[in-house]
């Protein structure tokens, strides 16, 4: 079994693609609760590059920190960059993600109104050919795979129940719903933030890959986020619809979701 295992991950390693194709659709919304929409959205075809931001700060500061967050990540992502192999983007992606750091820093320090903002950012850059793309986040906006109806998590969160969760000191059960479910261990504004989490991921055809902030994933669970992924399977009507099931469980912060279909254009 194991060997059959083995002889399944070489074999789709050795498969590169010519062409890849993508179909985009995202969404962000204030909720029911919120005065105004703090996650920012990314998104370049032309790069292949896509990204959720969640902000967090005074006044209009979690919309400041978001909004750099994602344009720093535009400006330092060059325009070619889909001719670039998955690790290579995973590095560019990385450097990014610390550049905007800095930005966010930066901006506290010349602007004392936003001193202590914070973000936190999933991107994901997507190869022009091969089967993987590029993963990189800081923070609980999470990254899903979506495959033959099965939902996988990509990213862990960086917040303290997490952390409990991994050292065994919480039980994964009691995770969702902690009172301090909300606390992250690492964002994007920290003077000490000295690394990103990144990976590279393996695709298939007819792969959704869903980025969302966690607007969406503290009052949907994943079999509920599954459910609406089986049964829509126009893009833009199931970003609707994730939207919309936050929203009916109370909209109590801003959603934002964004799924990105993976096709090989050369296989259809
Ligand atoms: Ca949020």
């Amino acid at each position: 079994m194991v060997g059959g295992q083995v002889w399944l991950a070489r074999r789709s390693e050795a498969r590169v693609w010519s062409r890849v194709r993508l179909d985009v659709a995202a969404l962000s919304d204030t909720g029911r609760m919120r005065p105004r929409n703090e996650d920012a959205l990314l998104v370049r075809p032309e790069k292949r590059l896509y990204a959720v931001a969640d902000g967090m700060g005074g006044h209009v500061a979690g919309e400041v920190a978001s909004g750099l967050a994602v344009a720093t990540l535009d400006d330092e992502i060059p325009a070619d960059a889909a001719d670039s192999s998955a690790p290579q983007l995973v590095r560019l992606l990385v450097d990014s993600m610390l550049a905007a750091n800095e930005r966010i820093l930066e901006r506290g320090r010349t602007e004392p109104h936003t001193r202590g903002m914070g973000t936190t950012l999933t991107a994901m850059a997507v190869p022009r050919r091969g089967s993987s793309l590029a993963l990189a986040h800081v923070g609980d906006s999470r990254a899903y795979r979506f495959r033959l109806a099965g939902l996988e998590r990509l990213t862990r969160d960086h917040t303290w129940v997490q952390e409990q969760v991994d050292a065994g000191r919480l039980d994964p059960d009691k995770a969702r719903g902690h009172p301090y479910a909300n606390v992250l261990s690492r964002v994007l504004g920290l003077p000490d933030l000295d690394s990103v989490e990144s990976r590279v991921v393996d695709v298939r055809s007819g792969d959704v890959l869903l980025l969302c902030s966690d607007g969406l994933t503290t009052v949907l669970d994943e079999s509920a986020i599954t459910r609406v992924l089986s049964e829509t399977v126009d893009l833009h009507a199931a970003a609707a619809a994730l939207v919309e099931a936050a929203n009916a469980e109370g909209g109590p912060d801003n959603v934002t979701v964004l799924l990105v279909r993976v096709t090989d254009a050369d296989s259809s």
